[in-house]
């Protein structure tokens, strides 16, 4: 009879935190002033790891209840994914897609940065590293702000090296027009523009404004032209629109990514670490765009997504979200800084080397 050796999660534990956000925000179809993220460290053989996700503090209880039990004697130096699929299953009834693969990405991003830190290298060479660095693009440009606000919070980005900025419309769309000439003045003409309409537009309508949208001022990418849920509008868009039509940030387990692809649906797959299922989950997704033939862009929590991200050979880039990028300071030490407009991880740490304050 062989022992079982290695080292096995002795403990879980979850917190939820509510930070208000530094000034209203709004898109297309939402408006909020705070935002909650909900933060899972692991226990093992005298090390911890780190993984979080931004959701409802009910995924907190969720991970206690459901998910802890599964992960306690985990055996970290082995394959991770039979923990994945346990946590799967127990979130059957519970339901999957949504706030339960939330709560299940937070805890898988704990488990591999504690493998890492356990095996003492860094996440990015445990996750399979073809590249030292992950571009990055400046996401915020809320319907709420001031043209002030607006072209300030734009014109920073640039100043900081990223050439590539996303700013949200559809919310009022007369009233884009006067926002795109301020966006595209304060970046100008060198920097990359992107759209998010947050699935604002019906079809005729979302593709009226892509056409306007990249003749005059040069846009490249539309996010969400309509709702994710309308996979055959998304096409319907994506084949008429002069630019890229991107969506995949409420896409959850593996058949929400198939569902996506196999519609033709998208340009380029967006994909959220913190709801895909943490690593596993985004090295799983990202496999099913390049057999599709498409690129993969992080959608938001850049400190989680840069080590995943350059372990994806067709990677495009990483939202680098205004609210996250805020918190993820706040929160955790060892953040990256942008360089160069990308994220490098710092191979001299084990694991993702965030640490909370
Ligand atoms: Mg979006």
């Amino acid at each position: 009879m062989s022992v079982a050796t290695g080292t096995a999660v002795e403990q879980l534990e979850v917190f939820a935190k509510t930070i208000p956000t530094d000034a209203p925000e709004s898109d297309g179809t939402l408006e909020w002033d705070s935002t909650t993220i909900v933060v899972v460290q692991v226990h093992a053989g005298g090390l911890s790891g780190l993984g979080y996700t931004y959701t409802h503090d009910a995924a907190a209880r969720l991970i206690e209840d459901k998910l802890a039990p599964a992960v306690r004697g985990v055996m970290v130096e082995r394959d991770l994914s039979p923990a994945w699929h346990e946590m799967g299953d127990l979130l059957r009834n519970v339901g999957r897609p949504g706030m339960g693969f939330m709560a299940l990405s937070a805890v898988d991003i704990a488990l591999w940065d504690l493998k890492a830190r356990v095996l003492g290298v860094p996440l990015v060479d445990l996750l399979g590293g073809v590249r030292d660095e992950a571009a990055i693009y400046g996401s915020g440009g809320f319907t709420s702000y001031s043209l002030e606000r607006l072209a300030e919070q734009l014109a920073g980005w640039v100043a900081q090296g990223i050439p590539r900025v996303k700013i949200k419309i559809g919310r009022s769309p007369d009233d884009d027009p006067e926002r795109l000439d301020a966006a595209r003045v304060a970046i100008g003409d060198e920097t990359a523009l992107f759209v998010d309409a947050n699935g604002a537009f019906d079809r005729e309508d979302a593709v009226a404004w892509a056409e306007r949208y990249a003749r005059e001022w040069g846009v490249t990418w539309f996010e969400e032209p309509v709702s994710s849920a309308d996979l055959a509008g998304l096409r319907y868009v994506r084949r008429r629109a002069p630019l890229d039509v991107a969506a995949g940030e409420y896409a959850y387990v593996p058949a929400d990514f198939r569902n996506l692809l196999d519609a033709g649906a998208v340009d380029c797959l967006q994909v959220d670490v913190t709801r895909c299922g943490g690593y596993t989950g985004f090295l799983h997704a990202a496999a099913l765009a390049e057999q599709h033939g498409l690129e993969v862009s992080a959608h938001c929590a850049p400190q989680a997504s840069a080590h995943v991200c350059c372990a994806v050979p067709h990677f495009r880039h990483i939202e680098y979200f205004h609210d996250h990028v805020r918190i993820e300071r706040m929160l955790f030490g060892g953040a990256l800084e942008p360089d160069g407009g990308a994220l490098r991880p710092d191979r001299s740490r084990p694991g993702h080397g965030l640490v909370l304050r």
